[in-house]
């Protein structure tokens, strides 16, 4: 699966001539050692690329827009090493499009109290510089991130390092293209919305096949690779056969495989990264893709459930947004389904009819082929697992009629108490913060779905700056929320975002 491209991201120091030669050698020594060691630090998951200082208005306009056609730029770090006279920044910022960040840091960590002149603060004053050129970007309504701190602070890298990944989110949100086969299922409102709108903001281009243009590609797969597929399943989870007949139970196993060839290869030929089904719409198929669904979300394409677009494209953003983090946990295609209302334990059992991504996953893997309670096909084979535990976020992106909203909330993950050997899916477990009755009754008042796009490896400030980015409106549900301003949040933002 394509992953993200080789981005990297632009480090633009400002300054201008007034200081002389002697400290604008300064000036860009100081940025170069900062990009170099910003680059060693092993804590940025993007290369940082340093650029000469940006001293006159034609250098700036020009270095933004080489920024917008470099394929491989996916965001520029700026920094006011000096003073660098904000209007030299109008044009440029107004012709640039891609995510700025501001870092606002200086050279030295502590003042020198023994040599400091004159001169030391004429060469180092960020703090004075840095103020003139964030006045222009609020006043020119741009949205950026505002990182402050010294550059050899991990708590300064980590915001960095987790800004790049909400760029990429911004930059590759609009390559994504969604392939639904099926529409939304009849009468559900939540998982509706408009596409046409959603390529506006997001870039999101989301087409309609009929399902038999995939089942073409699966009855295409031939039995060799389809066999070698089921051998690489068996070696690799746990056989749950239940008494099944084992051969019977293969070849259930076998029709996934089969399904997650010739999906896959579908999605490649055709250049999609996202795939919505539906269980009521499945023409040819002879079982709903289960364990195909969750190989293929695993290697990192989005899924949606019931022609639920909206979460097939979050679920692909965020896999970009989170791709090669280290000890990465997982980003899935969640569903509340039921809970645990005893006190002290409360908490929402997640997982969907059989579409659980197992980058989740905790522990032993393993296959059950079991009837499906709807839809009218042959009992499909899906993996079941339950999930790692540990803080996480669950996203819900809703259309309001006039406005997208994105609801996020902080959830922590748990294990269940006891096992559910009868459960024949995959599932994970959390609590909602701030509790399990303000999260759910705020999230109800949002209007959040059932559905979620849900990961343990992005955080709550990550998804708000993308959703900001992408100029929607965003909630936050967490350890700081309570009805009652909640609520009035919800009333003020339908005032502000109109
Ligand atoms: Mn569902």
């Amino acid at each position: 699966m394509k992953m993200a491209k080789n981005y990297k991201f632009w480090f633009c120091t400002g300054s201008q001539d007034l200081y002389g030669d002697a400290c604008l050698a300064k000036v860009a020594e100081h940025s170069k050692i900062i990009v170099e060691n910003l680059n060693k630090s092993g804590v940025l998951p993007y290369e940082v690329v340093w650029k000469p200082t940006l001293i006159t208005n034609e250098l700036i306009r020009r270095t933004f827009n080489e920024a917008n056609g470099d394929e491989e730029c996916a965001g520029v770090i700026t920094w006011m090493h000096t003073f660098s006279p904000a209007k030299s920044w109008i044009i440029g910022l107004q012709e640039y499009r891609k995510p700025l960040c501001h870092l606002h840091t200086q050279f030295n960590e502590e003042l020198p109290y023994d040599t400091i002149d004159m001169d030391f603060m004429n060469e180092n004053q960020s703090a004075h510089g840095d103020r003139e050129y964030g006045h222009i970007v609020s006043r020119m309504g741009i949205e950026r991130k505002v990182i402050v701190g010294h550059w050899t602070f991990p708590a300064v890298q980590e915001k960095l390092a987790e800004w790049m990944r909400t760029a990429i989110g911004v930059i590759e949100s609009s390559h994504i293209r969604v392939c639904r086969f099926g529409d939304n299922m009849n009468n559900v409102a939540v998982t509706e919305g408009d596409k046409v709108e959603a390529q506006i903001k997001f870039g999101w281009e989301i087409d309609h096949y009929c399902v038999n243009d995939v089942v073409e590609y699966v009855d295409a797969v031939s039995k060799g690779d389809t066999d070698a597929l089921v051998e690489e399943y068996y070696s690799k989870y746990k056989i749950i056969d239940e008494g099944r007949n084992l051969d019977e139970f293969k070849k259930h196993v076998a029709v996934q495989a089969q399904q997650e060839i010739g999906i896959e290869k579908f999605l490649v030929d055709n250049n999609y990264h996202a795939i919505v089904t539906h269980f009521g719409m499945l023409g040819g198929l002879k079982q709903l893709p289960g364990l195909s669904i969750q190989r293929l979300m695993e290697k990192g394409y989005g899924f949606g459930a019931e022609g639920d677009w909206k979460v097939a494209a979050m679920v692909r953003m965020m896999k970009l947004m989170t791709a090669g983090t280290k000890d990465a946990k997982g980003t899935s295609m969640m569903e509340d389904y039921t809970y645990n209302l005893v006190p002290g334990k409360e908490g929402i059992l997640q997982s969907h009819m059989l579409e659980v991504c197992p980058s989740v996953a905790d522990g032993e893997i393993g296959i059950k082929v079991c009837p499906l309670s709807m839809g009218n096909r042959e009992d499909p084979a899906r993996l079941v697992f339950t999930s790692k535990t540990g803080p996480a976020v669950a996203t819900s992106l809703i259309d309001l009629g006039n406005r997208f909203r994105l609801l996020i909330n902080a959830v922590d993950c748990k294990k269940v108490e006891r096992p559910m050997p009868k459960l024949p899916v995959g599932t994970a477990f959390w609590t909602p913060q701030p509790d399990l009755a303000t999260g759910a009754e705020a999230w109800i008042l949002a209007g959040g779905a059932h559905h979620t796009a849900f990961s343990y490896d992005l955080t709550v400030d990550q998804m708000v700056d993308w959703a900001s980015a992408m100029g929607i409106e965003s909630v936050v549900i967490d350890k700081d929320t309570t009805i009652r301003n909640f609520k009035n949040e919800l009333r003020w933002n339908a005032a502000s975002y109109k």
